[in-house]
């Protein structure tokens, strides 16, 4: 099939890598000059595993092509995805322009019926209002012509984006024509032949979906995130608990792990416009309410018990960060819990030394603002002269580190174990002080 994919970010460019493996002859669209012409050169702009080895090859191939001509990609594919940003408005909406504007070029420069999929994460009725820019442009060049549109959410996650893709645990797709949910069916079905886990609705149901699965994965941290402050109140471990509970099937033990808060490009723009769809709808909840306020608290955890140990001003002191992606696996900072430790700690007067080992350069270029931040080769230049280390991503790196060595290159042996990557006991017992989220012995 020919397939355009408009956006070519963590989504886009994972679905225009994957559809044209299967096969199928793909344009990937983007506005970024410098992204596209990277790209024809195989550069990627993301980590992602395995993803440049795929691009390479269907570039090579012939499959894969990347452009800005919006007129001529859209022109390709009969079936065309919009996979562009959604990020959080002011008042805490989904933001659609970029949405909005990518169906407007669709219907600008359409020529023939299209099914338009949208894989952005969008509020509900977005499908119609999609609907409507498309018809209007058409109406401008009082131009007839049929089109279908689409929802299919993307459930992909950063860092297995790819495996997740080939081996969806389900594809959803929203859409109230026959002819559109066929071309989708024949689509997917070279990715679901082990498991058919094609769930078809209607197309607000498929965007209400989405949401609510992130707002869920989101609440149950938050969830967790809050007995882990109980457990240290009333000196229990939330790690035993994690255990405890998950062991429970009903319950499952994925997203259970309590921590230093989470970020991410999803969840916190997700839960925030899925709470304003609630509120505009008079359908305020308090239940995402809570599980942002939660979140917030939890990612100011780290700094306000370093200011409690060390006092509010820390001129003269020197931290260490482990990790500065939003999560292992990835090079996306956005929302990053790291961030707004860096910030505190910055702007308290610290020196800073972060090491990641992905997301240094987008970090070094999401963050100009943070000058102080100091980025250092590795995890035990970080730690050189440090009062205290904080581990803020659970990168598989963290967590076995030659303690003996770390304690001989830090000022000060204390880890705050943002991520209860160590048993307390043990890092004790190699002489450090502990500090961990809920394991029930926080000052
Ligand atoms: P991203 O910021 O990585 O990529 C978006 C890309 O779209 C950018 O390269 C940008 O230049 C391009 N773009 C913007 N406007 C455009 C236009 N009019 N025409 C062509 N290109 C345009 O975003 P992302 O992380 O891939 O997310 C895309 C959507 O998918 C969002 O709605 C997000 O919520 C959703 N989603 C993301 C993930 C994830 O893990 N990142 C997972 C599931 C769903």
């Amino acid at each position: 099939m020919k397939i355009t994919v408009i956006g070519a970010g963590y989504v886009g460019l994972v679905t225009a890598a994957c559809l044209a493996e299967m096969g199928n002859s793909v344009v990937g669209l983007d506005v970024d000059e410098a992204r596209v012409a990277g790209l024809q050169r195989a550069e990627m702009p993301i980590h992602e595993p395995g993803l440049a080895d795929l691009v390479a090859r269907n570039l090579a191939a012939g499959r894969l092509r990347f452009d800005t001509d919006a007129a001529a990609a859209v022109a390709h594919g009969s079936i065309v995805f919009i996979a562009v940003g959604t990020p959080s408005a002011e008042d805490g909406s989904a933001d659609l322009r970029h949405v909005l504007a990518a169906a407007s070029s669709i219907g600008r420069y359409m020529n023939d019926y299209k099914v338009v999929v949208n894989k952005s994460t969008v509020p509900v009725g977005s499908a119609e209002r999609v609907r409507g820019v498309i018809a209007s442009e058409l109406h401008q060049r009082a131009a007839v012509l049929p089109f279908s549109v689409v929802s299919n959410p993307e459930f992909l996650k950063e860092g297995a984006a790819v495996d997740d893709f080939m081996s969806p645990d389900r594809v959803i797709v929203g859409a109230d024509d026959d002819r559109a949910m066929y071309m989708l069916r024949s689509l997917y079905a070279p990715f679901l032949r082990n498991r058919d886990r094609l769930l078809t609705m209607d197309a607000r149901s498929a965007e209400l979906t989405k949401y609510a699965a992130n707002a869920m994965l989101a609440l149950r941290i938050s969830f967790m995130n809050e007995m882990a402050l109980l457990a240290d109140a009333v000196g229990a471990d939330v790690e035993q608990v994690r255990q405890g509970v998950g062991s429970d099937p009903r319950i499952g033990t994925h997203f259970l792990y309590a921590g230093c808060g989470w970020g991410g490009s999803c969840f916190p723009k997700d839960v925030k416009a899925l709470a304003h769809l609630g509120h505009t709808h008079g359908v305020g909840s308090q239940l995402l309410d809570a599980t942002l306020a939660v979140n917030d608290r939890q990612r100011q955890l780290l700094a306000a018990r370093v200011v409690q140990r060390f006092g509010p001003d820390l001129r003269g002191r020197r931290f260490a960060v482990w990790g500065l992606a939003f999560k292992p696996g990835t090079d996306d900072v956005r929302e990053a819990p790291s961030r707004v430790l860096i910030e505190e700690l910055l702007a308290r007067g610290a020196e800073v030394a972060g090491y990641d080992p992905i997301a240094m350069a987008s970090a070094a270029a999401r963050w100009p603002d943070l000058s102080g931040l100091q980025y250092a080769p590795d995890p035990y230049a970080a730690a050189r002269g440090a009062d205290a280390l904080l581990v803020v991503t659970e990168w598989r790196e963290f967590r076995s580190p030659d303690f003996e060595r770390l304690r001989a290159a830090m000022a000060q042996p204390i880890v705050y174990d943002g991520r209860n990557l160590y048993d307390p006991a043990t890092v004790r017992a190699l002489g450090f002080e502990h500090v961990g989220i809920g394991r029930g012995t926080a000052p």
